[in-house]
């Protein structure tokens, strides 16, 4: 079977991306054929296997739907889209049991309900976790596990998405391209519903927590197309990845401050206390900004677990452990150092309720989308859940498309030039493009923002589009969505959630809406920088 013929694919499915937002949505489509592409071997290359916290949902006595939706509105500072937080808080129980149900193996007390774990700016206790910190891990093995064994799921591993393909105005498939296949011309995989799982943008920071396949490919590709895009300027930063040089940094999840754990300074001191009544359980960018305010002033940050855990982490957060013990680092005698790092996307491609993009043929889940569910800031472990609850509205969506009739329409070609595929090679193997660009975005484009910087940033971002132009969609892709964060962090003249603008550091009730871009829109404040 040749999995780029053309007529095998034109009534089918493709889904971009192997997260957990592309294979649930491929188990839920069954017995609907589907194909799934994935740079990566499967379970490798998602952030979805690298959660540490959980799934949050209102599984436990004297918590609800509304509860949760409150706290998720709080978090979001003012432009969490209301219906979308209470319609998803009430799926989650389902989507839970059908994780539970896959083989989930969820962390439950003696009586066989779940164990709770509380984070950042929940009102309780409300992470569905796995073996404390190894939840990601868990879900996408049991997923895996039962993808391998559906018929209806084609994986294709080894290739990567570089453009949508585009017809009479709709999407109607991928280019892609093998790994190591770059001189070749991209492959056209023809789909009746393409669906765009291809995750976040943290990977276009210097610093970050997601996997280096996670690099804003996804939200890049479909503002190339033409996709609105909502919100790209909020960018979440986690207040404690450990910093140990590595990259990308690993994390050291905030489970550890819902059990006590406490950030200090190499002075000893505890900032936390001066900075939120809620101190280490702050939201996320008030913690992350604190941390980053001790680093700018010459500081070290640690987290002590000491008097929370002592021995204990290292069976109940045995991934952290792990790490810090990879690092040199005791967590059991020693503070573990930490550094705020890019984590995760709230903006991303503009959805519906069913996951709709803003061009007909094209449906996005998972980090890639932007469903109005996280505003300006995401409550912790809402991710994994927003991924299934998308994941299974899309697989429905979908599954009530009536059968193509007629001819399928020609698509417009991406003007391959074969010449311009071998500069690309050159220019993907200098690795400096990519670290100039990560450096722009760590520097200029992160924690804190200004109107000078983020104009520098922009001007940096077209010199090396102009070096990449037509010479490799990847880097292309990731220069169009660090562009689209740049732009929407210099358009929004306030202070809101993730988006920190020092020169206007308050928060104005004017801009307390979702703002929505295009690429056009985008490269014309870019020529204005
Ligand atoms: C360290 C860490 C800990 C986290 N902890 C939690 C937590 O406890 N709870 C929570 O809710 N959230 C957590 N998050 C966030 C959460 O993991 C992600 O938001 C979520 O997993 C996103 O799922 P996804 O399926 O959209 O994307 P991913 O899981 O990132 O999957 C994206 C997939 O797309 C593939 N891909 C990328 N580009 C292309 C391309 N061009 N063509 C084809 N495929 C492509 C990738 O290789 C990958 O397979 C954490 C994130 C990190 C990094």
């Amino acid at each position: 079977m040749n999995i780029f013929d053309n007529t095998l694919n034109a009534e089918g499915v493709v889904i971009v991306g192997a997260g957990l937002a592309g294979l649930f949505c491929a188990l839920k489509l069954a017995p609907r054929p589907v194909t799934v592409l994935s740079p990566t071997p499967l379970g490798l290359g998602a952030s979805s296997a690298w959660a540490q916290g959980g799934v949050a949902a209102a599984v436990g006595k004297g918590d609800s739907p509304a509860a949760h939706a409150l706290d998720t509105q709080m978090a979001g500072a003012g432009i969490v889209d209301h219906g979308i937080s209470q319609s998803v808080t009430e799926e989650a129980a389902a989507r839970i049991a059908d994780l539970a149900a896959l083989g989930t193996p969820f962390d439950r007390d003696d009586f066989g309900n779940y164990v709770l774990s509380k984070e950042a700016a929940h009102s309780m206790n409300r992470v569905v976790r796995v073996s404390g910190d190894r939840a990601g891990h868990a879900i996408m093995q049991a997923i895996i596990a039962k993808v391998r064994q559906t018929p209806s799921i084609r994986i294709v591993e080894g290739i990567t998405a570089v453009d949508l393909a585009r017809a009479d105005g709709r999407v109607v498939g991928v280019f892609c391209r093998k790994l190591g296949d770059r001189y070749v011309e991209p492959v056209f995989i023809r789909a009746r519903a393409t669906v765009l799982a291809a995750g976040g943008l943290g990977g276009l920071y210097a610093v970050t927590t997601n996997p280096p396949s996670v690099r804003g490919h996804a939200m890049g590709m479909a503002a190339r197309a033409g996709a609105i895009i909502a919100d790209p300027e909020f960018v979440q930063f986690h207040p404690t990845a450990i910093a140990t040089g590595k990259d990308p940094a690993p994390l050291a999840t905030e489970a550890l401050r819902g059990e006590g754990a406490i950030l200090v300074n190499d002075l000893g001191k505890r900032f936390m206390l001066d900075v939120h009544e809620d101190a280490e359980l702050a939201p996320r960018d008030i913690v992350a900004r604190a941390n980053f305010q001790q680093i700018k002033l010459g500081r070290k940050v640690f987290l002590d677990t000491r008097q929370a855990l002592g021995a204990r982490i290292l069976e109940a957060y045995p991934t952290v452990a792990q790490y810090c013990i990879e690092a040199g680092i005791d967590p059991v005698r020693e503070p573990i150092p930490v550094t705020p790092a890019a984590h995760y996307h709230m903006g991303g491609v503009k959805v519906d309720a069913d996951g709709r993009a803003s061009l007909p043929g094209l449906w996005v889940c998972g980090e890639a989308s932007c469903t109005g569910l996280h505003g300006a800031n995401r409550l912790a472990s809402n991710s994994l859940l927003e991924a299934v609850v998308y994941g299974a509205r899309i697989a429905d969506d979908i599954g009530g498309l009536e059968p193509a009739t007629g001819h399928l329409p020609p698509f417009e070609g991406i003007g391959w030039d074969p010449q311009k595929g071998a500069e690309a090679e050159a220019i993907l193997r200098n690795l400096d493009a990519v670290k100039r660009l990560r450096a722009i975005m760590s520097d200029h484009v992160g924690v804190e923002r200004d109107a000078a910087g983020l104009k520098h940033a922009l001007r940096e971002l077209a010199t090396l589009e102009a070096t990449a132009l037509g010479v490799t969609r990847a880097y292309l892709n990731m220069i169009t969505s660090a562009t689209l964060v740049a732009a929407g962090a210099l358009r929004r003249t306030e202070s809101r959630g993730g988006h920190f603008r020092t020169d206007f550091p308050k928060t104005d009730d004017t801009w307390g809406r979702h703002t929505e871009m295009t690429l056009g829109e985008a490269l014309e404040i870019r020529a204005e920088a």
